[in-house]
Parts: C-alpha cells; sequence; structure tokens
C-alpha cells in the first residue's frame, strides 16, 4: 500500500478503477488490492499502460491547443481521477495563467487528495466538485461551476476515460447532450473512450476479458466501437484530426510512446458547440 491508510470512505479491500488507472499512470495513490487487480489487466494487456499514458498526453495537447491556439480560458474536467504530473490546470495556467478549471470526481479518495488539484495561479483560479457525473443538473447548477465558471462564455468539457464505465442503461449519450446544453456557443467537448472493434479480431477478444476481469472487481467497464463513441459528438464540429486514438490527435515532437504503429489506444476526439 502506497496511498495513506484508512481514510474515510474508502473501501480498501475491493480494488477500485481511479486506484488501478493510477497504478497504470506510475502513480503513488492505490492500494494492495488495486496492485493486484491492475497488475493482473497488465498481464492480460500489457499495452493498458502506453494507452493510460497516451491518454494523458492527449489531455495534456488538448488542453494547450485549446488555450493557445482558440482562446479558451475555462475547463470543466469531469472524473478528473487521482491527481497526477500534470495536472490539467498546470497545463491550462502555464500556457493562459488566467485559465480557470473545475475539476469534478465522485470517488471519495480524489476527494481526499483534492487538494492538488486546487493550486492555481493568482491570475486563474480552481475549483473541486464532489459529484456523480449521472446527474449533469447537480454538476452544472453547483456553486463550483457557477461562481468559478462565467457559462455565458465558451468552456472547454473534458470527459476524459470515463464513459466507459457507465452502462447503456445510464445513457451516456443522453448525459452528455445534457452536460453541453447548457454551454456557450464555442464551448468544446473534449472526450476519450476506451475502443471496442478496432479490426483486429484477436484485440477484440482481449477487450472482452478485460471487460470481464473489470465486471469481476464489481466495476462496469463498456468498451464502445467508433458509431457509438462519435454519437457523443452529434450537433458539434470535430475539429481535426476527428475521431482518431489518443495518440494520433496532433502528436507532438517530443512526445512519444511505446505504442506501436497502427496499435490502438483511447478513441478520443475535440469538437466544437456551433
Ligand atoms: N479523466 C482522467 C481520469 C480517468 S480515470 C484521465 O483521463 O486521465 C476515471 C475517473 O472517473 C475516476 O477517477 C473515477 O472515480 C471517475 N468516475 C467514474 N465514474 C464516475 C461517475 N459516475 N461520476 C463521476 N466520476 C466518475
Amino acid at each position: 500500500m502506497t496511498a495513506e491508510g484508512n481514510l474515510p470512505g474508502i473501501d480498501t479491500t475491493k480494488p477500485h478503477s481511479a486506484r488501478m488507472y493510477d497504478y497504470y499512470l506510475g502513480g503513488k495513490t492505490h492500494y494492495e488490492v488495486d496492485v493486484q487487480a491492475a497488475e493482473a489487466v497488465i498481464e492480460t494487456v500489457p499495452e493498458i499502460v502506453a494507452a493510460a499514458r497516451a491518454n494523458r498526453d492527449f489531455i495534456a495537447r488538448v488542453t494547450r491547443t485549446l488555450a493557445t491556439e482558440y482562446g479558451i480560458r475555462q475547463f470543466l474536467d469531469l472524473g478528473s481521477g487521482i491527481p497526477t504530473k500534470p495536472n490539467l490546470h498546470q497545463v491550462a495556467q502555464s500556457a493562459a495563467p488566467d485559465a480557470r478549471v473545475v475539476y469534478t470526481d465522485n470517488d471519495p479518495i480524489v476527494l481526499q487528495y483534492a487538494h492538488a488539484l486546487l493550486s492555481s495561479t493568482p491570475e486563474g483560479r480552481t475549483a473541486y466538485l464532489h459529484a456523480d457525473i449521472t446527474d449533469p443538473a447537480a454538476v452544472m447548477n453547483s456553486p463550483e461551476v457557477r461562481d468559478t465558471l462565467d457559462l455565458n462564455r465558451p468552456v472547454a468539457l473534458s470527459i476524459n476515460a470515463i464513459l466507459h464505465f457507465l452502462p447503456d442503461a445510464a445513457g451516456p449519450h443522453e448525459i452528455v447532450a445534457a452536460l453541453l446544453e447548457p454551454l456557450a456557443p464555442g464551448s468544446f467537448l473534449c472526450l476519450t473512450h476506451a475502443a471496442a472493434d478496432v479490426g483486429d479480431p484477436a484485440l477484440d477478444e482481449l477487450g472482452r476479458t478485460v471487460e470481464e476481469m473489470y465486471a469481476k472487481v464489481g466495476t462496469t467497464l463498456r468498451l464502445r466501437d467508433r458509431a457509438e463513441v462519435a454519437r457523443f459528438f452529434d450537433g458539434l464540429e470535430l475539429v481535426e484530426p476527428g475521431l482518431v486514438m489518443a495518440h494520433y490527435w496532433r502528436p507532438e515532437p517530443g512526445q512519444t510512446t511505446e505504442l506501436k504503429e497502427g496499435q490502438p489506444s483511447m478513441l478520443a476526439a475535440v469538437a466544437r458547440k456551433p
């Protein structure tokens, strides 16, 4: 165990997806149960480590791109995850010191470590909201969102590596539409999602195995195919290069990946609300 022990509301007897993801990323906020579950997944799909890294790198590139090329100064990050390096506000504020960022997650361990997400520049602002994405009204009407962000101006809504934890019955497409609804024209949706049907039967079989591994530890994992992920962007204008694997979204010269040519990571896209 490397996280602090006996934190309120945190079940250290069962593995948890946020803490497993922290382990994939080489973080320190997880427990022995998480290490065991994550190691079992890594043994089945070693690429998951590079895919998790590719997902984080995508988040950094998108945040920088939106701040520098599209003038975005407001970010709402849902399912932020356990603090890591760099966090989204650090990327945003290094490009635009006055950037404002609201983080939300529903996991008690993220709440426990949220202070690391609140180290804003003096010109900018950050806030943390403990909330569930399945209640979009609670997120969008919260004082954290309303007092930190001006919803009359564009906001980048980032929903990365979270919707694959929602079953179809939770209505993920309706949730995303409801979250976008109050945002001003010129806002952006940035989204990544674990991919199904990547065109290689062996990988698709592996995907199903990983779904089962998560199910065994009590977490719904629902991989979605291109068409299902593309539907999150209905009514929006995709920016170049459209819906691609995360490591192919505007790669930067200095950023490397251990993924081999053509190997899948997470489906990823950025789109503008007209
Ligand atoms: N967005 C970050 C972290 C992804 S890990 C990144 O892409 O790097 C997925 C996160 O989603 C976890 O922290 C988990 O606690 C959170 N999460 C899962 N289901 C959620 C829900 N229903 N509401 C809010 N957060 C949720």
